[in-house]
């Protein structure tokens, strides 16, 4: 069984008498573990690029004689410059997901204008692969939330079915309703994910091949914002992946209850 944190307080109540009171710190102490495991990563993730851009713009310094070099290192200097501006960008995101609380203010928002928004975002990565891109949104309902958020929370799978997949394949974006849900699936015909890494890519930072990741450019952090978004959607995300014959991730979010009617 797990261990509990519990810390008394005594209160005096007059002068004979005093009062414990006994708390449960449990979660607070977790939590504080999450905090720092979380500083460790985003200190560490933050070192390798300013690393190599301090490395680079020192060995610009050193060429400067040989126009040549200087570019060549110039080229891989903005790569790194890249890669920091879009980890920024994602903690930034992140930050302003990371709470699963209900949103404050929910917005009625088309389904179909989620998924043109997330896959026209994708469109310039996936032609540089000549991946196609098809979609299927037919009749797609409307949800309850934040528009912005959840074109961000379906760009990422958009963007990974893309980035995992071998030049020139296919990546399908289809709406189906299951009871009073909407799902929002994205299909590919990539790499995979094998069962004991499935569990673990919703974590912030886990990558399944970091060193690819490095070449590619991914964070890890992606699928964690996604499914940060779509619990505070109230929905989930699903994800069903052969090793080496492709992935499906599903958004499952509620369906908006029909506008009420004028009264007449
Ligand atoms: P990243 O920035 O590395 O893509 P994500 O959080 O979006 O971070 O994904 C975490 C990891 O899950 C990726 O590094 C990759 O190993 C794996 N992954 C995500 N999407 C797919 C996919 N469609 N096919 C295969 N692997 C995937």
């Amino acid at each position: 069984s797990q261990v509990r944190h519990l810390s008394a307080r005594a209160a005096p109540i007059g002068a004979r008498f005093i009062l414990l009171l006994a708390e449960d710190r449990t979660e607070e102490i977790r939590l504080e573990g999450v905090r720092r495991d979380f500083v460790a990563n985003v200190s560490h993730e933050l070192k390798t690029p300013i690393g190599a851009v301090t490395l680079l713009a020192d060995a610009i310094d050193a060429a400067s004689d040989d126009p040549e070099r200087v570019r060549a290192f110039a080229q891989r200097l903005m790569v790194e410059a890249a890669r920091l501006g879009a980890l920024t960008q994602e903690l930034i995101d992140l930050s302003r997901v990371q709470d699963d609380d209900p949103l404050d203010d929910p917005e009625r928002i088309e389904v179909e204008r989620v998924v043109e928004r997330a896959v026209d975002a994708v469109r310039v990565a996936a032609e540089a692969k000549r991946i196609r891109i098809s979609t299927r949104v037919a009749d797609a309902p409307s949800v309850l939330g934040d528009e912005a958020m959840l074109v961000m929370a379906l760009q990422n799978l958009v963007s990974n079915a893309v980035q995992y997949s071998p030049d020139g394949s296919h990546v399908g974006v289809g709406v189906r309703m299951s009871d009073d849900l909407v799902e929002v699936s994205v299909t590919d015909k990539g790499v995979g994910i094998a069962p004991g890494d499935a569990q673990r890519v919703f974590e912030r930072f886990y990558r399944v091949d970091p060193a690819r990741s490095r070449v590619t450019g991914g964070t890890g952090l992606g699928l964690s914002i996604t499914k940060h978004i779509a619990v505070s959607h109230g929905g989930e995300v699903q994800l069903w992946s052969r090793l080496g014959q492709g992935s499906t991730f599903t958004l499952r979010l509620p369906v908006a209850q029909p506008e009420a009617q004028g009264a007449a």
